[in-house]
């Protein structure tokens, strides 16, 4: 039995014409094996779990064999890539199995990642290494756990394949699960052929399956526009107030339905900077920690232009209704990530002197170069009532340096009335202790690729199911690097 045989894997999105996708099988590898499952997803997709390592499951994670029912496609798009004009991208090594529809009623993507050539592969092999699947599945899980919407990953296998980058490497397919993998770049790819009824039909078909309240309003398309400009406004105050990097924020791996994709590049700041860039190909620093908010506004100005034929008649008055729109980006996204980062500091409003506190926390933690997850939890920390036992202690004590904005918050706290056990508890909340540290990718990805061990990995993915909650027996995943273990750098997926 396979996980999908009592399912109908529907395909709406390639009923929506030729022009949005190419039928394409994926194309079987050698020898699969099975690295790891996610049961918990598979519940929440209406999928039996029990099937999940099934023999015949494993077959279809590696693309060796496909669902009864499933009519796989590779979608077409274009983007930006680093502010450059690209017109013709698409799945280059993506095959989208169909869509289930989930415990919630919403309607998800399967896709399998890896799986081999399509009329968009370009150059590329349409395939993928180990190490950027075994990425994927740790940062995009530990993502959800951390409440951050994002793609998850439903199964990671190895291919038995390998494949030529700098070096030869063992090759991986990953079943990637979305709301939908519809771009900005989606947009764009009809929108640059002047072909404004294709914008149209994907449109109707993004209000109908992300935003069905949009279609209530007067001006559906331009209420389109507010909504994916707030989902993506609130989704970068959460990647800011968590120090995630996404690295590589091109049109392309914009999601309209508002969740975190592609993780090539990505990272967590370890220590706090905001001019921080990991990519290896970032050589500008277009995405780094800080501009990220500026970036996707700048991304979301050509949805918006893809949409102006569809909000008037009158090209004057589309214009200023998408200025409308994108204007509200930053106080959506303001207002997001001030609430995100008092609720780190205790409190449940933003006011002005919590932003007073904020900013001169910020500063110091820049200065000396303050781990930014562990100061949160250290602050938290202070807060803990007597005998809970669960604190950083030795692990990371407060900074020195912040000795004396540390009385500042408590005077704060103190004369906001704020109860320190509200306050404890909200920032436990909202202040992870585990994060997917570079550190400890890059050693799981090691131990995995060069020793065929998959612990580290298993251990990891594990730690990070329950980032929120510090655990004396996991704190070697807690650590910051020492100096040699530092991570300066990561790679593009490719
Ligand atoms: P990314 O940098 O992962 O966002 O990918 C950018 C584009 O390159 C997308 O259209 C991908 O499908 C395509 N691509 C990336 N890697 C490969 C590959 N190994 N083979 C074919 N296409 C690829
Ligand atoms: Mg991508």
């Amino acid at each position: 039995m396979t996980i999908f045989d009592a399912t109908t894997l529907q395909a709406t999105y390639r009923q929506l014409g030729e022009q949005f996708s190419t039928d394409q099988l994926p194309t079987p590898v050698a020898n699969p094996g099975l690295i790891r499952v996610n049961s918990a997803l598979a519940e929440q997709l209406n999928l039996p779990a029990d099937e999940l390592e099934s023999p015949e499951s494993l077959q279809i994670f590696a693309g060796n064999s496909v669902p009864h029912n499933s009519q796989p496609i590779a979608t077409a798009y274009a983007a930006h890539q680093f502010g450059g004009w690209n017109p013709q991208l698409g799945d280059g090594r993506a095959v989208l199995l169909g869509e289930v529809i989930a415990e919630d009623s919403l309607r998800y993507d399967v896709q399998l990642k890896g799986a081999g050539q399509t009329p968009y592969s370009r150059r590329g092999d349409g395939r993928s290494a180990l190490g950027p699947v075994l990425r994927e599945y740790l940062v995009s899980e530990a993502m959800a756990a951390l409440g951050v919407p994002t793609t998850r990953a439903l199964a990671a296998v190895t291919t038995g394949e390998q494949v030529v980058r700098e070096s030869f490497l063992p090759g991986g397919i990953l079943t990637r699960v979305a709301s939908s993998h519809i771009r900005i770049g989606t947009f764009q790819f009809f929108s640059a052929q002047g072909d404004i009824e294709s914008v149209k039909t994907l449109a109707d078909y993004v209000i109908d399956r992300h935003y069905p309240q949009a279609r209530d309003s007067n001006e559906p398309y331009s209420e389109l526009l507010n909504c994916v400009v707030a989902a993506q406004a609130c989704l970068i105050a959460q990647w800011m107030s968590i120090g995630f990097i996404h690295g590589v924020m091109n049109t392309d791996n914009m999601l309209v339905c508002g969740e975190t994709v592609d993780y090539g590049p990505c990272a967590f700041m370890d220590a706090y900077n905001p001019q921080k860039v990991f990519s290896s190909i970032d050589t500008h620093g277009r995405y780094a920690y800080a501009r990220q908010p500026e970036i996707a506004h700048w991304n979301l100005s050509w949805l918006a232009q893809a949409l102006l034929p569809l909000m008037a008649d009158e090209e004057a008055e589309a214009i200023e209704k998408a200025q409308t729109a994108l204007n509200k980006f930053s106080t959506i996204f303001t207002e997001s990530y001030q609430s995100l980062m008092a609720a780190k500091l205790g409190f449940e409003t933003p006011n002005a002197s919590v932003e007073q506190l904020l900013t001169a926390l910020l500063e110091i933690m820049a200065t000396h170069s303050c781990d930014y997850t562990l100061t949160f939890r250290a602050l938290t920390d202070q807060l803990a009532p007597q005998g809970v036992s669960d604190v950083l202690g030795e692990l990371y004590p407060v900074p020195e340096a912040l000795q004396a904005w540390l009385k500042e918050w408590l005077g704060v706290l103190a004369k906001e009335n704020i109860d320190h056990a509200v306050a404890y508890q909200l920032m436990i909340n909202n202040n992870p202790a585990f994060i997917p540290r570079n550190h400890q990718i890059e050693a799981a990805i090691k131990e995995a690729t060069q020793q065929n061990d998959f612990k580290r990995f298993h251990q990891l993915v594990d730690v990070l199911a329950r980032p929120y909650e510090y655990r004396e027996s996991d704190n070697a995943f807690a650590k910051p690097p020492k100096p040699e273990e530092e991570v300066t750098q990561t790679f593009c997926g490719t």
